[in-house]
């Protein structure tokens, strides 16, 4: 029976990330291999195969879930989820104790980082470069001055500029030394966009390593990896941003490679706004517009597909902050395939793909 994966978005809802510093509880197999695939919540334990194993586990706050078989699929989980808790030990900005946490408090003296971490902050920067800015690892003060990293709040228009001032990829500096720095006090960066994608690819070539490796699937909130060592198709779907739990896309993954959700219905903050007190409260979504310091606005999700999970997270982060239009033309100019679901104030929800989506997923109809 072909057996459906579902993208789905973290389970914190309203801005609280859980807590990332605190060890995930190791879910029982049973849990596990039931709450990984839509349709198989009333499946008995583990699958048929003694070489198939399904794990999950809390890390980066957010639930990881592992579909392995191989010789050892046990020894192989266990590679995905050490190798994803080492960079969380390194990105996170929610352990005061990792390289970027030190670094960001640090700001503006330099701290020299691990090669790993320095690795990671590179491509962050190439990405952030590569965008021209949509993505920017260095939005930490305006995540900050939302409250996304803690209780979303609304800032005070001084609170959006003082925070936006602090945001700017150009303002990290590095040495060939291995030494980095942030030019100025209060600038920090944040791995929230990449961080998940960028540790997903790394934690695939550690399982490989170990040993004979058969298929890995990775289903880590909205980012999904998917390798096989044989020619495999993978159901999946795209997750409907305003109906819970519904597909707003089914597609069919036939190639090992990424797909990655943004959405703003992972992490929101309903207030009023304060330039229209007597209107409706507005949806104000976690992924934020560096140029004007506020959420981006229109798009409802983006989904990316990528040969690798760090360039399906990337993208998908930048062309939710370029939103449809351009977004879509991004996609187009650097050949990306992306699946844009917009609100258009004419027909509701809309949808955009871009010919490198169409051709990998063929052709998709509005919902
Ligand atoms: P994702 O779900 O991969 O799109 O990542 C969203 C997270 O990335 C947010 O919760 C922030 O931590 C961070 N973020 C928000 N806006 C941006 C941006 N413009 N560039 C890079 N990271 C961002
Ligand atoms: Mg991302």
């Amino acid at each position: 029976m072909a057996r459906q994966v579902i993208l789905t978005v973290p389970f914190h809802k309203l801005g609280r990330p859980l807590p990332s510093d605190k060890p995930g509880p190791r879910l029982a197999p049973t849990v596990a291999a039931a709450a990984f695939l839509a349709g198989l919540l009333a499946a008995p334990a583990l699958v048929a195969s003694a070489a198939e194993a399904e794990r999950a586990q809390l890390v980066m706050g957010t639930l990881l879930r592992v579909r392995t078989s191989g010789d050892q699929p046990d020894a192989t989980a266990a590679a995905i989820f050490a190798e994803v808790e080492r960079w969380d030990k390194r990105l996170s900005t929610y352990k005061p104790d990792s390289e970027i946490s030190r670094l960001n408090a640090r700001a503006p003296e330099p701290l020299t980082l691990s090669p790993p971490a320095l690795d990671a902050l590179r491509s962050a920067l190439n990405w952030s470069r590569r965008t021209g800015g949509a993505f920017d690892v260095t939005i930490g003060p305006l995540v900050k001055a939302w409250g996304f990293d803690a209780t979303p709040r609304l800032p005070s228009e001084q609170e959006i500029e003082a925070a936006k001032a602090l945001v700017g990829y150009a303002k990290v500096n590095l040495a060939a030394s291995g030494e980095a720095s942030l030019e100025r006090a209060g600038m920090a960066l944040d791995f929230g966009g990449i961080g998940k994608g960028w540790a997903l690819d790394r934690a695939l070539d550690a399982a490989r390593e170990g040993g004979n490796v058969d298929e890995v699937v990775l289903d880590f909130g909205g980012q999904f990896l998917f390798w096989s060592r044989h020619q495999k198709v993978w159901p999946a779907a795209v997750r409907h941003p305003r109906a819970e739990g519904e597909a707003a896309l089914t597609l069919e993954v036939k190639k090992n490679g990424s797909l990655s959700t943004s959405a703003a219905s992972e992490r929101f903050l309903v207030a009023a706004d304060p330039k229209a007190p007597m209107s409706a409260p507005k949806k104000y979504g976690h992924i934020l517009d560096p140029r004007t310091g506020r959420p981006a606005e229109l798009v409802e999700s983006v989904t990316v597909w990528a040969p690798t999970a760090e360039e399906a997270d990337a993208l998908s982060t930048a062309l939710f902050v370029l939103g449809p239009v351009a977004g879509l033309r991004f996609a187009e100019v650097e050949g990306a395939a992306a699946f844009i679901l917009y609100s258009d104030p004419a027909r509701g929800l809309a949808s955009a793909a871009s010919s490198q989506w169409k051709k990998e997923f063929g052709e998709t109809k509005d919902k």
